[in-house]
């Protein structure tokens, strides 16, 4: 089966699910509206609420990672592909491990959510009230907001703490220790405050002093993130690592004649040091408009030919060419439209079973909750698009230096990455925005 017969079925069978999701919802309405309105409402709509989290998010999340760990457990018992017989192994080892560890982090989650919805939501909306009445009502939204933000962050940490230390560690990918750790993490936390603060007041006085909210919220988020991609490379990502001039003048010249060839106007060249934090490899063009750079990671510099490099960079040019930085900004402004749309037309009902006071900061703290529903469901949607963009850009990539040079360097990334070259059809429709390595190889015509 080639990848466009996968992509247009898979598609199809997607669809069907989006649309089953909408008739259930729809008879749900009915039934809480018609039948049972003289029952318990508040507690109807909570299990209704967790009901929906589990059913149409952990559930088939962890179904997914079933899938995927069963298929790996599979290829594992096949001879080894692209991979050295001991890496292949290696690198099915990993991803299982991180498979468990996604599907315990979803249970998780799940848990959590159920925690919040059943008693953790009141219980912060009234401590708010009762102990900050002398603030403005603004301050106190953000105040809350924050907080929710801030709890939810602390239980995601030990997941954070045990990937990078634990998991990442002991397969040598994490160059990690524990005071690098502490210090992006204070400054990750400083960064949310001062954006989560700013991107919370804004939201929150729109919400509260707007009709239509939901589309001018839209509209100023959206905005906001085009913004954070433009200041990114520049002002962002310099906090967490170093960024230094590419001062190999033979490849410098090379890849400036490159970009020039193509009409790519950026501010530099630069070399980052992302060795501090991790051994994988890399390489990005950051940013927007004038403020584009070319951000090579020094562990790719160290291990790959100038040949492999420049048929890389001929690979991201071509999502260049091709405008898909543009398109998935598209793609990111449904979600968000969708995000709002949703939120914008909760039942009021649901607030008041919550324990929430209906205002902008609970509003934001509905949109956060339900976001990843939102996310797990336009993945799909956003992967067919983007593995579409990936072969686009592949063969640009191969035209500009030749299908053999881009394909080899594929296989020197997977080999030094120890990527498992093989997935199950559903894990990569709904998870992937790049093709399976031998699917892109294949494309290559690159022998395996
Ligand atoms: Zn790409």
């Amino acid at each position: 089966m080639n990848h466009n017969e996968l992509g247009v079925k898979s598609l199809l069978i997607y669809f069907f699910c989006i649309f089953s999701l909408i008739i259930t919802l729809k008879l749900y309405h009915i039934l809480l509206y018609h039948f049972i309105k003289e029952i318990t409402l508040q507690n109807t709509f909570i299990i209704l609420f967790i009901c929906l989290f589990i059913c149409f998010y952990t559930l088939p999340s962890i179904i997914l990672a079933i899938l995927q760990t069963r298929h790996i457990k599979a290829e594992l018992r096949k001879p080894a592909v692209l991979l050295e017989s001991e890496d292949y192994i290696l690198a099915g080892k990993y991803a299982l491990a991180s498979l468990h560890l996604d599907i315990f982090s979803k249970i998780v989650e799940a848990l959590v959510f159920i925690g919040w919805v059943s008693f953790g939501l009141y219980m912060l909306n009234s401590q708010i009230e009762t102990f900050l009445t002398h603030i403005n009502p603004l301050w106190q939204g953000v105040i809350l907001v924050l907080r929710f933000m801030l709890i939810e962050g602390a239980i995601n940490l030990p997941f954070s703490i045990y990937k990078t230390f634990g998991l990442d560690k002991k397969f040598h990918f994490s160059n990690q220790t524990p005071s690098i750790f502490i210090a992006d993490l204070c400054k990750t936390l400083l960064l949310s405050l001062i954006l989560g603060g700013i991107v919370a007041t804004l939201l929150i006085f729109i919400i509260e002093n707007v009709s239509l909210w939901w589309i001018v919220g839209f509209i100023v988020l959206l905005a906001v993130v085009i913004l954070a991609n433009f200041i990114y490379p520049t002002l962002i990502a310099p906090l967490f690592n170093t960024f230094t001039p590419l001062d190999d003048d033979n490849l410098k010249s090379r890849i400036e004649s490159l970009l020039n060839s193509i009409g790519f106007k950026s501010n530099g060249i630069f070399v980052i040091n992302a060795s501090k934090h991790d051994g994988r490899l890399n390489a990005y063009f950051g940013g927007l408009g004038k403020n584009k750079r070319v951000v090579l990671f020094d562990t790719l510099l160290d291990k790959i030919s100038a040949d492999g490099l420049i048929a890389i960079l001929g690979h991201e040019l071509g999502h260049f060419k091709h405008n898909d930085i543009f398109k998935n900004i598209i793609i990111m402004a449904c979600v968000l439209f969708m995000l709002f749309f949703v939120v914008g037309h909760l039942p009021l009902q649901l607030f008041d079973a919550l324990g929430l006071t209906y205002n902008g900061a609970s509003i934001l703290i509905m949109m956060i909750l339900i976001s990843p529903i939102i996310s797990f469901w336009f993945m799909p949607i956003i992967g067919y698009f983007s593995r579409k963009a990936e072969y686009a850009a592949d063969e640009f990539g191969a035209d500009i230096s030749s299908k053999h040079c881009l394909a080899n360097a594929l296989v020197r990334l997977v080999n030094e990455n120890k990527s498992f070259p093989s997935s199950h059809p559903a894990y990569i429709f709904f998870y992937y925005t790049h093709p399976p390595l031998l699917q892109r190889l294949k494309a290559l015509d690159y022998e395996i």
